[in-house]
């Protein structure tokens, strides 16, 4: 790569917003007839002060994030006085960057929906997946840190993933965020108002943030693809309102809506409950995308049909059903109908308790369409805690809580476990422990996880070497979501728990 200029002065950062021009035309950020304006949005953010004409003397190679480059050019900012060395500071700089070769959001959305009409959603998608990706949004980098593997168990295969992309946070900007006034706005990370938003010391800055508008149940919701992209195309549906979540009839309607819009992705809400439910619950959102999750590749049990729904148990630890049928009126009805039965049911001798003074009953719903039709995986949730069960009775018990002791969410519901960044050094240490073959002394420092040792690691072939410590090790970690899954279901998968599921199933008739 070499780029050579007829003046002199600011090479290097010259030669860095030119590479930057590269990368945005190349992955079309902008189109050609954006080059003058965009060219000298940058001189100015920059502070470039050499403006003299330029010519591409070889071929650049375009990198598939702007990451490296922005690092660049905020590194000289920070050099130059321009940008406090801090990472909310460098992070909005550099988002401004891609913002300013960004198209509008109106822009967006009338590409998008050109797409949509003439060719499909699916293209529309990509057309924004890719956008969301090149512009910076998806930090690329940080998500492929992320490690993900898959275990074999007798739920079906489970994808385990260490969630690892956050970056860990700097000690000078918890101090002054501990000092700074919360300014309140936006009122969350969901929230619309957080598009071109500049960020401050608590809210990450989203200058280069596009949402895309959609109309569900006839309300104004936006579609946006997460940060953290979790799987394939992961988006997130929000209401353009700061509303709690609250499944109603009308959360099934905005489902159908999504997936008769975008065949291509399916879509589920998160339970609308504390510790069954998301992380977010005083914001109504959905999560979707392209990813066939173990649940949805887990068999069924067939047990009876209704106004043209058929109805399935799932082979599952938690307790999922499957409904299919191409009415959607008909399914729409027979959810809401479950919904409102399981909200009743009691059965004391499974610990299933409906109300005690709040409500502990509800759903985790799931929709998508395939050859078939329709097909929707509701999974009855209950959030109560009792005296054995401090943290919720369906809930992973203490046992396991060294892996997960997080709640149980849309994603995990499937069988994707999203486990968090503290388990990776456990993990090496435990693969370095059974190398060492003193099985039976657990150094202190692993104590916590006894359990799974005891379970799942305490009569292991001896590895042979670290691939297959290492393998051991992730087995027992994916054998233990299992487990945490199984304390997640209200009906257990044994011939009591099943035989009581499939009669509640057939009062829904
Ligand atoms: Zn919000």
């Amino acid at each position: 790569m070499s780029l050579v200029f007829r003046g002199a002065g600011d090479r290097p950062l010259r030669t860095k917003i030119e590479e930057l021009i590269l990368y945005g035309r190349a992955w079309k950020l902008m189109e050609e007839v954006d080059l003058p304006y965009v060219r000298n949005r940058l001189f100015d953010h920059a502070g470039c002060e050499d403006k003299s004409a330029w010519e591409l003397k070889a071929t650049f190679s375009i990198p598939e994030t702007p990451q490296s480059i922005l690092e660049e050019l905020v590194e000289i900012q920070v050099q130059k006085g321009r940008v406090e060395n801090l990472l909310p500071y460098r992070q909005r700089w550099m988002m401004d960057a891609m913002d300013i070769m960004m198209p509008r959001p109106s822009e967006v959305k009338r590409r998008f929906e050109e797409l949509e009409q003439q060719k499909s959603s699916d293209a529309a998608l990509a057309y924004f997946y890719q956008l969301s990706q090149k512009s910076g949004y998806m930090q690329m980098e940080q998500i492929e840190k992320n490690e993900e593997w898959m275990t074999r168990t007798d739920s079906g295969d489970l994808e385990i993933t260490i969630n690892l992309s956050k970056p860990e946070k700097d000690p000078k900007v918890i101090a002054l965020q501990a000092k700074a006034k919360k300014s309140g706005y936006p009122t969350c990370v969901l929230c619309l108002e957080n598009v071109g938003n500049g960020g401050d010391l608590q809210r990450p800055a989203r200058r280069n943030h596009r949402v895309l508008p959609v109309t569900l149940a006839g309300e104004n919701w936006g579609l946006q693809f997460s940060p953290y992209l979790y799987y394939n195309e992961h988006c997130i549906c929000f209401n353009n309102l700061h509303v709690s979540m609250k499944i109603t009839e009308k959360s099934f309607v905005r489902l159908f809506d999504f997936v008769d819009r975008f065949p291509g992705y399916f879509i589920g809400s998160n339970a609308d409950l504390p510790i069954v439910g998301g992380s977010i619950l005083s914001h109504d959102h959905f999560q979707g995308g392209r990813h066939l999750f173990p649940m949805m590749k887990a068999g069924e049990q067939f047990l009876f049909s209704a106004k043209g729904v058929e109805v399935y148990r799932v082979n599952w630890p938690m307790s999922a059903v499957r409904l299919r049928g191409a009415d959607r009126e008909a399914m729409i009805a027979m959810a809401l109908g479950m919904h409102e039965r399981w909200r009743l049911y009691e059965n004391p001798a499974l610990k299933i308790v409906a109300e005690t003074d709040q409500p502990h009953q509800t759903i985790t719903p799931i929709v998508r369409r395939d050859e078939r039709g329709y097909c929707m995986e509701i999974v009855l949730r209950n959030n109560r805690q009792n005296g054995e069960y401090p943290d919720g009775i369906f809930h992973p018990h203490q046992p396991w809580h060294a892996i997960k002791k997080e709640n149980i969410g849309l994603i995990e519901v499937m069988g994707r476990a999203i486990l968090p960044a503290r388990l990776q050094q456990d993990r090496m240490d435990l693969v370095e422990w059974l190398m060492e073959k003193k099985r039976h002394e657990l150094p202190e420092s692993l104590i916590h996880h006894r359990h799974m040792v005891d379970r799942f690691l305490d009569n292991p072939q001896i590895p042979q070497d670290f691939e297959e410590a290492k393998m051991q090790v992730d087995q027992a970690i994916g054998c233990v979501f299992e487990k945490v899954l199984e304390d997640a279901g209200v009906f257990k998968q044994t011939s009591e728990g099943i035989q009581a599921f499939d009669h509640f199933l057939r009062t829904c008739q």
